[in-house]
């Protein structure tokens, strides 16, 4: 039964979506669940779907009798016919004595033979090729042959699993043709316990033990139908209820005593009419008979659609004749609720139309014929997929009945409103902002915790709403599982459940059509695909099935299809927090609320992750670059000055043009203002996110550094990484070249992030919350450059979340590891996997409680060339033998909750398929590695400096010293000046090998990129250290950033490679020129 509560809850929902002048007047009334013919399940009324058991009340609340859980079949005799009658027969036929055959097989080596045979020790092919009687051979392979299903018995199951009990076959089979001994329908069972495969027999009590355990079932809550007196003896033993099958519809009036239900006239989709749900079928068949016309000869047998149950709705039946009635419930009411005479009205309307839609019949409003109002509809059978994959279709089937169900949809989007006698059917225009207004509300009535995305969306949401809307009839629960199909072709014949309709913006249907699309095929509400290889099924995709529906239509490409899809998952958010709600107030296990709870934050985060993506596509569809270029003001043309060549003979100059450095194409950004408009538009939102929430909290995050607490991540932290998201500053590091179709990052280029990544520098805490930072950084890139899709899924995906952390596992204690040939640790193969071992230390981030995956390197081959000896491959870092020793710090600071970790892998074992490129290929894979991570450590360093350098002016500008501000101290100026001057130098020098990086080549920037290594952390060192000493001793306090600025600076004049070894390169390249 429903709840008063739940009625409510989704009144003023319902009520919206209708969005009828009467019904907007009267929030509060509706209730949302609907019905329709054989199947009636709106997203609402889906949430009290019997498998999920949080959601809703049992089916047998209404009854206290209903002790019974499940039911047992055995085969012969029960549900296929018995063995013993053929052989009778068989008997008689070949003037045998009766009861000869069986009295063969079960004595003395036949018998054990027999056993052995439904034990599975020996198939029933070998079994009669023992028999040394050439008359029992046949007779038994007839036996064999039985296979046809008593249709009694299959009904009977039909109708207690509608009941929603549980059904098992236990029977004592045998292999035959390598397989099991089962002519029955399997997916009338929900457990199948079988001899042969078990080897175990009836009457052994350990087989119906095994039976009730795997059904989670007590004896008492269950019985069991044997035609074998000895095989119900140990059943009743344990406790169960046995019924001795003899003659099958004596059994099965029994068994309906016992249950309390019909176990005949199963319809499917149906139960037995609820005891609160009956209506007088006298009067309705007077009905029928004065109104329709119809000549009733037969008794009339009704049975109640098992879903809507807030609107009844019943299959009634008379002989042939068949029809679907649906009904107001009974009680009382608040007026206009159940509003069963708006989906008669558009029913009626869409069928004159053409459409298809049940054939309405007749509407009766006058209470004293049944109680309250209803309407009778044609019934229509044929096939109801409530699998979105269409098991047991081919791809080719599939695609026809999804084109199918896209067609019946346009059809429905260009009903003409007016001819329909319809146009006062809802309000015209701002849909998607009632409904989004309407879902708030119900969200925040029954709102119990926090969910962070549902903030982010009601803030997102209203800002983001459609510019043009359509008005067409909107179904408003357009799903494949509220079509009915016909039995053979792709053909809809009929759209169920119009409870929802009214006039809106159709896209909010195609949205509505393709959640399943995204959902994991284990979601409870609805079976998902989410995981599915769609194109083999032949299913199109949510965009492909989009773009059939605009062309069907006729109609531009659908831009913010995000949008859509986030709308839609927030509706069904909503909804779900509201049945967490109920949960919690009714007799639900606290279990099973969390489980609807979880469900609702996951489906929150989902609807997010669409909004995520439309503010890129938003941001994206910015118009781009200017025509033409910049001003000379704001960027730099890029050229190789060939004044000195001059001086050169024409061979030399030869040689030159042979080893210059690749001329980039294109403009030099200098500055911010010389961006592209959109990422000038990232440019200033992140700027206005340092002010608003990176600095004010600095103080803060330093302090819970030094805290006791400092390995727990800071769940602040979490909050600014939720905001950042929210503000689509999220994973801008990822390079266009590195991800050219934009599936995973911004799409900016590494000239373009270089510029943000400066600001996002000036503090060391904003990198992380814009999921900007190192190692994650660089792990991730060459997951996306070399990643598996299966690596991708596992790894790539969840850290481009922010889920979780990772770490780089390099640098050794006992090796020169500035020397990367130099690395000892080992990785040998063994059978499927590689043995891991090796002292490592160093590893950023190691520490840290989310850090999940540790890419790993080590040798693979130690005889091979020097550069082949390595490779990398991903450790999970809950593998056994991964030993954390101790975090490592500098100059005291430990960086926590990442910290620098030293690491022992002692046998750890990895799949092999986690290698990474392949054996030997480490050297490659860093150097893709390196050169967009070293290019974000130099920008940011240039944000510290430029940071101290701020810093440093405000100080002196008000400390006076000796008579006079600092400032005008003559060194202090000097020192001024010359900060500015190296890090505007170092800065065009970092922009230019990210320039390289975009338009050449990492490789072919080597050179750049060893030299802004070498340069950047040594500017500032020399910044940083004369802003603090012109802070005084303050400067090396930590109320200011400078020490720790210092610190991190020093750090990398060792971290990705010492500045001998950059020098190194740089000469080597240069003597090369
Ligand atoms: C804060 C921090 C974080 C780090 N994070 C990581 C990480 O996440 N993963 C990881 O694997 N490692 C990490 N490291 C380690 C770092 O990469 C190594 O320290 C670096 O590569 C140097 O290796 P090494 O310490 O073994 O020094 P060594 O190789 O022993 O070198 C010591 C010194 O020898 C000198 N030298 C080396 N080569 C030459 C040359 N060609 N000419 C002249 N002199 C030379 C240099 O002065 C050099 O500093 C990190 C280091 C720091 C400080």
């Amino acid at each position: 039964m429903i709840s008063l509560p739940e009625n409510l809850f989704h009144v003023a929902a319902v009520s919206e979506l209708r969005a009828t002048p009467a019904s907007m007047s009267v929030s509060g009334i509706i209730h949302a669940s609907q019905c329709s013919l054989a199947k009636a399940r709106s997203i609402v009324s889906l949430c009290r779907h019997p498998h999920v058991p949080v959601l809703f009340s049992t089916r047998w609340k209404h009854s206290d009798t209903r002790r019974y859980k499940a039911v047992i079949f055995d085969m012969g005799g029960v549900l296929i016919p018995d063995p013993a009658t053929l052989v009778a027969e068989w008997e008689l036929k070949n003037c045998l004595q009766p009861g000869w055959i069986w009295k063969t097989i079960l004595t003395g080596e036949n018998c054990i033979a027999w056993e052995r045979c439904m034990l599975g020790e020996l198939t029933f092919e070998q079994f009669v090729e023992n028999q040394t009687s050439d008359i029992i051979k046949p007779c038994l392979q007839a036996i064999s042959h039985l296979n046809d299903q008593i249709p009694a018995t299959r009904e009977a199951i039909q109708c207690i699993r509608a009941e929603g009990l549980q059904t098992a076959l236990l029977t004592n089979n045998f292999w035959f043709k390598d397989q099991s001994f089962l002519p029955v329908e399997k997916v009338d069972f929900d457990v199948i316990v079988e001899s042969c495969r078990e080897g175990i027999s009836k009457p052994n009590p350990g087989i119906y033990k095994l039976c009730l355990e795997r059904l989670k079932v007590n004896p008492e809550e269950s019985i069991f139908l044997d035609d074998s007196g000895q095989n119900l003896k140990p059943a009743a033993h344990l406790g169960m209820r046995t019924i001795k099958v003899g003659d099958i519809d004596t059994a099965i009036q029994e068994l309906e005593a016992m249950l309390g239900f019909p176990l005949r006239g199963y319809v499917h989709d149906t139960q037995a009419v609820r005891k609160d749900m009956e209506i007088p079928t006298d009067r309705l068949k007077e009905y029928l008979q004065t109104t329709l016309g119809l000549n009733l000869t037969e008794p009339l047998t009704l049975r109640q659609f098992i879903h809507g149950q807030s609107n009844p709705t019943y299959h009634v039946q008379s002989g042939d004749q068949q029809l679907v009635l649906r009904k107001k419930p009974p009680g009382k009411l608040l007026q206009s609720a159940h509003a069963v005479e708006r989906e008669y009205r558009v029913m009626k309307a869409l069928s004159a139309m053409g459409l298809p839609v049940p054939r309405t019949l007749a509407i009766c409003e006058d209470p004293s014929v049944l109680g309250t109002s209803f309407y009778l509809m044609e019934y229509c059978p044929g096939r109801v997929f409530k699998d979105p994959t269409l098991p047991g279709l081919t791809a080719s089937q599939r695609k026809d009945i999804y084109t199918a169900m896209n067609h019946v949809l346009c059809q429905i989007h260009q009903v003409d409103i007016h001819a329909a006698g319809l146009e006062d059917y809802g309000k015209y225009g701002n849909y998607i902002k009632r409904q989004v207004c309407t879902w708030t509300k119900q969200y925040r009535a029954s709102e119990t915790h926090n969910i962070p995305a549902m903030e982010q969306l009601i803030k997102w949401l209203p800002n983001n709403l459609p510019t043009h809307e359509k008005t067409t009839l909107v179904h408003g629960d357009f799903r494949l599982d509220n079509l009915v199909f016909h039995a053979d072709k792709p053909e809809v014949l009929a759209v169920l459940d119009w409870e929802l309709s009214t006039l809106g913006d159709p896209i909010s249907d195609v949205a509505c059509n393709c959640l399943a699309h995204h959902l994991p095929p284990d979601f409870p509400i609805l079976k998902g695909m989410n995981d599915l290889n769609l194109m083999e099924f032949g299913i199109p995709t949510d965009l492909e099935y989009l773009t059939l529906y605009c062309d069907n239509m006729g109609i531009n490409p659908v831009e913010n299809w995000n949008f859509y899809m986030a709308f839609s998952f927030f509706r069904v958010t909503a909804i779900l927090q509201g049945i967490y709600k109920r949960s919690l107030q009714g007799q639900a296990s606290s279990a099973k609320a969390e489980i609807a709870g979880k469900l609702a934050e996951k489906i929150a985060e989902l609807a997010w992750m669409f909004a995520v993506r439309e503010g890129f596509r938003k941001f994206k569809s910015i118009p781009t670059r200017s025509p033409s270029p910049p001003l000379r003001k704001y960027s730099t043309w890029n050229r190789q000055s060939s004044s000195a060549a001059t001086f050169l003979s024409a061979s030399s100059l030869d040689d030159l043009s042979r080893h210059m450095v690749s001329v980039p194409k294109g403009h030099l950004i200098i500055s911010p203002e010389g961006l592209p408009a959109q990422v000038q538009e990232l440019y200033h939102k992140l700027t206005v996110f340092m002010d608003k929430y990176i600095y004010p909290q600095e103080q803060e995050l330093m302090d819970h550094q030094r805290a006791e607490n400092r390995w727990i991540p800071n769940p602040r932290m979490e909050e600014l990484k939720r905001e950042a998201k929210a503000n689509g500053l999220w994973n801008l590091f990822l390079p266009l070249k590195t991800d050219p179709e934009v599936k995973y990052g911004a799409g900016l280029t590494n000239l373009e992030f270089a510029h943000l990544c400066e600001v996002m520098g000036r503090s060391l805490h904003a990198p992380e919350a814009f999921n900007c930072s190192a190692p994650d950084t660089g792990n991730m890139e060459i997951l996306v450059k070399y990643g598996t899709e299966t690596q991708k899924e596992q790894w790539l995906l969840p850290l481009l979340d922010g889920k979780i952390r990772s770490c780089f596992a390099m640098t050794e204690p006992q090796v020169a590891s500035s020397d990367a040939t130099n690395i000892k640790a080992s990785i040998v193969e063994e059978g499927d996997t590689y043995i891991l071992n090796g002292h490592k230390w160093w590893t950023s981030g190691a520490m840290d409680p989310r850090c999940k995956l540790c890419v790993f390197m080590g040798k693979t081959d130690p005889q091979a060339h020097r550069h082949r000896q390595q490779s990398m491959i991903l450790v999970s870092m809950d593998t056994p033998g991964i030993n954390v020793v101790r975090p490592l710090s500098v100059y005291g600071m430990e960086d926590p909750p990442g910290g620098h970790g030293e690491l022992i892998f002692k046998n750890v074992r990895v799949p092999k398929e986690n290698i990474l490129l392949g054996p030997g290929r480490g050297f490659e894979i860093a150097q893709g590695r390196l050169g967009p991570g070293r290019m974000h450590h130099c920008m940011r360093l240039i944000g510290y400096a430029d940071r101290a350098l701020q810093l440093m002016k405000e100080r002196v500008k008000t400390r006076v010293a000796f008579g006079r501000p600092l400032a005008e101290q003559g060194t202090i100026m000097a020192d001024i000046a010359n900060s500015r001057v190296e890090i505007e130098q170092a800065r065009l020098l970092v922009l230019k090998a990210a320039h390289l990086m975009d338009t050449v080549s990492d490789k072919e920037a080597a050179s750049e990129i060893s030299m802004i290594k070498l340069v950047a952390p040594n500017m500032a060192l020399h910044v940083i250290d004369r802003a603090i000493q012109a802070f005084g001793a303050a400067g090396l306090g930590s109320d200011y950033p400078l020490a720790q600025f210092f610190g991190w600076a020093r750090a990398l004049r060792l971290a990705d490679g010492p500045d001998e070894v950059h020098r190194a390169v740089v000469a080597k390249l240069e003597l090369k020129r």
